[in-house]
């Protein structure tokens, strides 16, 4: 077989790099080891930036149509004696333009979409049940049950997520840090009016609820390292009490989790591979990096990589400019972006990681003064959404701590939009030219 871009792994990443590729009328093989729908739970949060990759995908509108806009993220933090203690907003309508919300949709829909829009071109291929199990110079070794066969292709990107083969052919090591504590994480029904996000937390507990289509939440709950194993052994009402404390809006929903069986461990862990790229390969995703699920952000870096990696990739096939110098470019652009959301992603976890009331007060600060000054909000949202990067500066981080007066002007939208990213910050090779 033989073709010009190979993909390993058809998770969101690799859907979306072949979906992009297809699209622009290049060959395309993409290996999905699984045969059948994932059980696992995943990322649902879509971000800003990932909405407008789908719109340039024309999949916006379906994925619209399959899920719950969440325009607010609604902060609680409630006392010792579970009272609403303070109660600040992150809120998406802060960035100008159509790309102000974020979108939750089940993992498993989003990928049915995006194939599915793959699938409509005849020059995409999709081997399902087949493993990718290594390299030669110029060919994928795949599997497929007893079958062995070889793919040969111009390029070969690596998205087989945390455990990548492509990433160990290309003899890239990552350095794995754990937090202090794990997740239980779960989907269950909600009221039909219960349709923004909510982080809700006491000094030493955190529930986030993050409402899906079809009235139905996805829950995530910290707990300590170990804890799953006795938890599981107490009565499922255990369980159910242990978030109706949190939130009250729960309760007649989540007792209809019945028994431990849908109630999955979550381990947080944070990598970022040296370098994404080395000669005809290159890797995207949980292949290159891993982030702490707090600020939502893992299949969304997963997606902004595919958007410039696919656009280099059928730039340089289009050109006939394939001199593999030139996949640099993806790095070039990616890896500052994905460390910034990956030090976010980190402080944001960090936030929540110490039991102690002076953390929690200090966070409720945090929270409080981000909200209430213009410029720090939007910093926030524009950070978290993908859209452009504006760094907090040290008079931030004063204001942030208390130490100098939240500022009370607000930003124009065209100052907003002067540091959203353009397409020359995107695709920079299309201004300054491949080899
Ligand atoms: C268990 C788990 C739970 C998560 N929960 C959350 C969450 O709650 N919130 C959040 O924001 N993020 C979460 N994430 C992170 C987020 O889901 C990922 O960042 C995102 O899915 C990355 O997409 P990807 O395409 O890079 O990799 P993946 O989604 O991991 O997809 C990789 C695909 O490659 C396939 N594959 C693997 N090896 C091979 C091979 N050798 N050959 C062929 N195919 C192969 C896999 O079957 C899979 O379909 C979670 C991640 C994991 C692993």
């Amino acid at each position: 077989m033989k073709t010009d871009v190979f993909i390993g792994g058809g998770g969101i990443g690799g859907l979306t790099l072949a979906l992009k590729l297809a699209r622009r009328g290049f060959d395309v093989v993409l290996a999905e080891r699984m045969a059948v729908r994932s059980p696992t739970y995943k990322g649902e949060l879509l971000q800003p930036k990932s909405m407008q990759i789908f719109d340039g995908l024309d999949v916006y509108d379906a994925i619209c149509d399959r899920s719950n806009e969440i325009k607010v993220l609604d902060m609680l933090e409630l006392s010792s004696t579970l009272k609403v203690k303070d109660q600040s907003f992150m809120d998406y309508s802060v960035l100008p333009g159509k790309y102000n919300a974020a979108y939750m949709i089940h993992h498993e829909e989003l990928k049915t979409i995006i194939r599915k829009s793959a699938c409509e071109y005849d020059n995409f291929h999709y081997l399902k049940g087949t493993a990718c199990k290594g390299y030669t110079e110029n060919t994928a070794i795949l599997q497929k049950g007893a079958e062995k066969f070889e793919v040969e292709a111009k390029f070969f990107f690596g998205a087989e997520g945390r455990s990548s083969v492509t990433r160990k052919a290309m003899e890239i090591e990552v350095k794995q840090t754990t937090y202090n504590h794990h997740f239980l994480t779960v989907t269950f029904p909600r009221a039909e009016n219960f349709t923004d996000g909510k982080i809700i937390s006491t000094y030493n507990r955190f529930l986030g609820l993050f409402p899906l289509p079809d009235n139905q939440v996805r829950s995530v709950y910290l707990i300590p390292p170990g804890d799953y194993k006795t938890l599981k052994e107490k009565p499922i009402s255990h369980f159910h009490k242990l978030y109706t404390d949190l939130a009250p809006a729960v309760d007649g929903y989540v007792q209809r989790l019945a028994d431990w069986k849908k109630i999955q461990l979550m381990i947080p862990v944070m990598y970022h591979a040296e370098s994404y790229v080395k000669g005809n390969k290159a890797i995207i995703g949980d292949a290159a990096h891993a982030v702490h699920p707090m600020a939502g952000e893992g299949m969304n870096m997963a997606i902004q990589d595919a958007d410039v990696l696919g656009e280099l990739a059928a730039d340089m096939l289009a050109e006939e400019k394939t001199d593999t110098a030139n996949l640099a470019w993806y790095e070039k652009v990616r890896y500052r972006r994905a460390d910034h959301v990956i030090q976010l992603s980190h402080l944001a976890a960090l936030a929540y990681s110490f039991p102690y009331r002076p953390v929690s007060y200090l966070r409720q600060r945090t929270f409080e003064r981000m909200e209430e000054d213009p410029i720090l909000h939007f910093k926030q949202m524009l950070n978290v959404s993908g859209l452009g990067l504006w760094k907090e500066n040290v008079r931030d981080r004063f204001i942030q701590g208390g130490f100098m007066p939240v500022r009370a002007k607000e930003l124009t939208e065209g100052t907003k939009e002067l540091k959203y990213y353009k397409p020359e910050d995107d695709y920079p090779w299309k201004v300054e030219g491949l080899i």
